[in-house]
């Protein structure tokens, strides 16, 4: 396949106040190619003046941005949605060169970011007030919703397109100028989306990318001049974030891990539950906060499907992402394959059954690329760490339940709540689970049910810390304040000091 030419530079900097700058620090590290696992490029780390000079550079762009109609500011997204269509496999290459996911993939990630920004693009609908006429005689009330200020997001390395996407749309259609500081491990999509949204015309300092680590972060969490946080990772930095954010007085939504579940009853189509589940576990290696890493089946299923889940996961296509055949990837990291081994014996020292291990994969060619191929796990127990905590990576536990109500409640007992799903041909038991379930994102027959662009996408429990979820309408709230007017005329006002509380009259 012809690769799109990337043409990226040795070092990935920083863009702050509409150009590309490497900033004050002399930190950097190496970005890699998961495939090979040669040094692609390094990536500048900030200081605390660099994430300072990009918050002054917001800070000064909000006014005139905040006062701009907000349908002028949507023809901005317009723009920028035309330019991110004409270079999605560009952007798509980018994805695939750094994180590892194969590029099918990766084009499927830009276009769920591509949808947020139609989304924001309706935002002159969106930001309309509500009105009341006549709340009193003469007296009417309206509410607005208004920008933040400086808004700033920070985000993991699965999705280096289409989580930053769930924010920086919504949040500067809405008026807000915006800081995103990118996970280190992939950073060059957030720098080309900083030069398409210059050339769609967004006035410099709107929307400005901070490279770095916890350095950038915790001057971000501090700063007085930023007024909300989005962040998207794993659930001890998640909840870092929130309190952190919180006690400097910020907005915070803050998205964390999972440990998603699908429940395959034994009315389900079974070959359709074996396609879902290996697609949703091994899809982008298991790196996918909506990836399925539990299977609960429910009385004979276990022995229906998991030989059949067996003998798909030792046939996955494991390539480089480049290669179009490619079904999964590489891992993103060495340290990550490590941590992902790491749980695979200990899966076996808890006595789970391994019935595929995928360590030791070997892709010829890339010898030196981060490999791991599917792994299997059955006759998993909730007492177990492998049951019990996010290993994100392609490792499918096998959970064996009795019925329904059992399956539920397991569902339920786990800390994580950000997706799941259920197999099953029966109309009740599907209504039942929807209604049931403690968790925020749910798949009737859908193994990974991430909401579309206008309804929103959170988890519940320890899946996410803070009250709005990302993007839809609850992004618009997120990113705005509401402010209510009241009003009258000198003509309906009566005269003389009023000292009891005024109602309607
Ligand atoms: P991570 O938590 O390691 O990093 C996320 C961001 O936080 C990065 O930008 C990173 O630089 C920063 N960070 C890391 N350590 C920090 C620290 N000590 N202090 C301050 N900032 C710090 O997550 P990751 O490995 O990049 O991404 C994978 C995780 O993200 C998984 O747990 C996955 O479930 C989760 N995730 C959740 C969702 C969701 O919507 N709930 C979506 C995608 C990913």
């Amino acid at each position: 396949m012809g690769a799109p030419d990337l043409n990226l530079s040795a070092t990935v900097a920083h863009w702050i106040g509409g150009r590309a700058t490497p900033g004050t620090s002399t930190r950097a590290q190496p970005v890699y190619q998961p495939a090979t696992g040669a040094v692609a490029r390094e990536v500048v780390l900030a200081s605390a003046e660099d994430v300072n000079a990009a918050v002054t550079a917001a800070k000064a762009a909000f006014p005139a941005w905040a006062d701009t109609p907000p349908i002028r500011r949507a023809r901005v997204l317009f723009k920028f949605l035309d330019l991110l269509n004409q270079h999605r496999d560009t952007l798509a290459a980018m994805i695939t060169a750094e994180h590892g996911k194969v590029f099918t993939d990766a084009q499927g990630e830009v276009t769920r970011g591509i949808e947020i920004v139609e989304f924001a693009c309706g935002i002159p609908q969106l930001l309309k007030g509500d009105y009341t006429e006549q709340v009193s005689t003469g007296i009417d009330n309206w509410t607005m919703r208004q920008p933040l200020g400086v808004v700033a997001g920070i985000t993991p390395f699965n999705f280096p397109c289409m989580v930053p996407c769930w924010m920086f749309p919504v949040a500067i259609a809405c008026g807000n100028s915006f800081v995103l500081k990118p996970s280190e491990r992939d950073p060059s999509p957030s720098l080309f989306m900083a030069e398409l949204l210059q050339q769609a015309g967004l006035p410099d300092g709107v929307f400005n990318v901070v490279q770095g680590d916890k350095l950038a972060v915790d001057t971000l969490l501090t700063h007085p001049d930023v007024k909300a946080l989005s962040f998207v990772g794993s659930t001890p930095i998640a909840q870092y974030i929130y309190e952190t954010g919180a006690h400097h007085g910020k907005r915070v939504q803050a998205l964390g891990g999972a440990k998603n579940h699908m429940v395959v009853m034994p009315d389900a189509d079974l070959d359709q539950a074996v396609d879902a589940l290996v697609g949703a576990a091994y899809g982008s290696a298991g790196e996918r906060c909506m990836a399925i890493s539990v299977a609960v089946l429910v009385g004979d299923v276990a022995d229906k499907i998991v030989p059949k889940l067996a003998e798909r996961a030792k046939q996955l296509k494991i390539k480089n992402g480049m290669e179009l055949d490619a079904e999964m990837g590489p891992i993103v990291t060495k340290q990550a394959l490590e941590r992902i081994e790491g749980y695979i014996a200990h899966g076996v020292s808890e006595g789970a059954k391994l019935v595929v291990d995928g360590r030791g994969f070997k892709v010829p060619g890339h010898e030196n690329g981060y490999w791991l191929g599917g792994t299997l796990f059955d006759h998993v127990t909730p007492q177990m760490k492998i049951y019990q905590e996010e290993i994100f990576g392609p490792v499918l536990g096998c959970v064996r339940v009795k019925d329904f109500a059992e399956a539920v409640d397991l569902v339920n007992a786990h800390e994580y709540g950000n997706g799941v799903a259920c197999y099953t041909r029966d109309g009740n038991v599907a209504r039942e689970f929807a209604r049931r379930i403690q968790v925020g994102m749910v798949g009737i027959n859908v193994p990974i049910p991430v909401p579309m662009a206008w309804h929103g996408f959170g988890g519940w429990k320890r899946s996410l810390f803070g009250d709005t979820h990302a993007y839809g309408e609850e992004g618009v709230r997120f990113y705005t304040k509401q402010k209510s007017v009241m009003q009258r005329w000198p003509e309906s006002t009566a005269k003389g000091a009023e000292f009891v509380m005024p109602t309607a009259k």
